[in-house]
């Protein structure tokens, strides 16, 4: 059977698109190549949300043609996901050594376009239709395959965290994001569908699951599918309306199944955190104490124009709800630096809300035009030059708070959720805290999956130490 490279740009849901793309190809029959340099399909699974990444990915796949077309003619390439959504057709234009593009609702496709492919049935194949029901095919996980090299003989690890895509889509339109075209109109799954894939995931030893969408807080809002009705048919159906969300609906159910020890979600909008979700962490022991809640400036003037929909106060009162209803809550965000329009002044209230909050960390983007969004065509672009020199001043800013925030932990003791060996240094082990928090300690093979109590040594740059004498054996 063939082999398989997957190369993944872009955020956590095109990791998990990947996975989930790989699973169904191992299930029939492939084998997962460790580098496109042997591999018989090369898949890139791109991101359109910042210009520089689509030039990566672009400038990834002229190199691998021009490498396998002068030695292997045979490997099939392919792009897929939010690039191959946005730009479909005209990929196969400007590359024609590309054999297949696959849209961002066609993952459940990949297999027997591939095939179609390689047996000479189909020379190139573009879909980027849109397929009602698609929302629930992202499925299938690599829990044991992801880094093995099969046929090898080398026994995976067991992997003890997962991600459970429960929608697709976006809504919301924030003037400066691609999303919406490229991942179209707001799908979520049914709780049955969720929770059975989460039990699954358990039964093979996972512990900690993430629930993963574009706007997670806006999950069953426009209703949810339903498992039971064949591919192909609009599929959505209401949530009974209670007083809690359908997003807190899900956590509950999801919160129920034994056996698991974390919940997380990624991401959320800042708009769709109602007092039941702030109530949800209060309530649900299994929801880490960890928020990942995109604020991108803190300048009203700006949120305006960006159409974020909410201010800054609105913002702030938030972070002091979630502190109150849980005061150890590790918190991130998304910034966007150099928005069109923004002022020396403007930038300063992102400096100032930052230290206002005092993130844990933050994700810096410097501002950059995508085509057909509204932000591109508005006035008063700010210069390259500005917008990298305040990048720069806000990553000081967070890497000053960030260190404070992790020196604070040295002399604590806190829990961890082994995950395995550290990525830096595989002779070490590696666990998370509930605020996320990444702890690297002398363990072994044999603390995987456990949930330890550690008490943090030293601080680095985002990453704490425990002391390995402390480690409940
Ligand atoms: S909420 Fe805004 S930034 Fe997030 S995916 Fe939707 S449109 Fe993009």
């Amino acid at each position: 059977m063939p082999s398989v490279f997957i190369k993944t740009y872009g955020c956590q849901m095109n990791e998990r698109d990947s996975e989930a793309v790989a699973a169904q190809l191992v299930a029939k029959g492939y084998t997962l190549a460790p580098t496109e340099a042997v591999a018989d399909v090369v898949l890139l699974n791109t991101c359109s949300v910042r210009d520089f990444a689509e030039k990566k990915a672009i400038g990834k796949m002229q190199n691998i043609a021009a490498d396998v077309r002068k030695n292997r003619p045979n490997v099939v390439l392919g792009f897929m996901c939010c690039m191959a959504q946005s730009r479909g057709q005209e990929l196969i234009d400007k590359l024609p050594d590309v054999d297949l593009v696959l849209g961002t609702q066609k993952f459940h496709h990949a297999a027997d376009y591939l095939d179609e492919i390689l047996a000479g049935h189909r020379d190139k194949i573009v879909d980027v239709a849109a397929e009602p029901g698609s929302e629930a095919t992202i499925r299938e996980h690599l829990l044991y395959g992801k880094v093995a090299r099969n046929g090898d003989g080398h026994k995976p690890p067991l992997q003890i965290t997962a991600y459970v895509s429960i929608m697709q889509g976006c809504n919301q339109r924030c003037t400066f994001c691609i999303v919406p075209d490229t991942r179209g109109e707001e799908r979520s799954r049914s709780i049955a569908d969720i929770v059975a894939e989460c039990r699954q995931l358990v039964s093979q030893g996972v512990k900690e699951i993430t629930l993963l969408g574009q706007i997670v807080t806006s999950y069953g809002k426009r209703g949810v599918g339903r498992a039971e009705l064949p591919l192909g048919r609009d599929a959505q159906q209401r949530v009974p309306t209670t007083e809690k969300s359908p997003f807190v609906q899900l956590l509950e159910a999801v919160h129920e199944i034994e056996g698991l020890e974390r919940i997380r979600f990624t991401s959320p909008h800042p708009k769709g955190y109602g007092d039941d979700l702030i109530e949800a962490y209060a309530r649900l022991p299994k929801l880490v104490e960890s928020a990942h809640l995109p604020v991108q400036s803190g300048s009203d003037r700006v949120l305006k124009l960006m159409h974020r929909g909410y201010t800054r106060e609105r913002f702030l009162g938030l972070i002091k709800k979630l502190r109150r209803a849980r005061p150890d809550i590790g918190i991130t965000t998304d910034i966007i630096v150099g928005f069109p329009g923004e002022t020396e002044d403007d930038f300063e209230q992102t400096l100032s809300l930052a230290r206002e909050v005092g993130f844990d960390n933050a994700y810096l983007f410097k501002y950059s035009p995508r085509r057909d969004t509204p932000a591109a065509g508005m006035p008063d672009q700010v210069p390259l030059k500005i917008r990298e020199e305040r990048n720069h001043r806000l990553l000081e800013t967070i890497n000053e708070i960030g260190k404070r925030k992790y020196d604070a932990f040295v002399g604590r003791r806190t829990q961890i959720l082994v995950e395995g060996p550290s990525r830096k240094n595989p002779a070490r082990m590696t666990g998370r805290t509930r605020c996320n928090r990444i702890v690297v300690f002398e363990g072994s093979e044999r603390h995987r999956g456990q949930l330890l109590d550690v008490k943090i040594t030293r601080a680095g740059s985002f990453t704490l130490y425990g002391d390995p004498a402390i480690v409940n054996l």
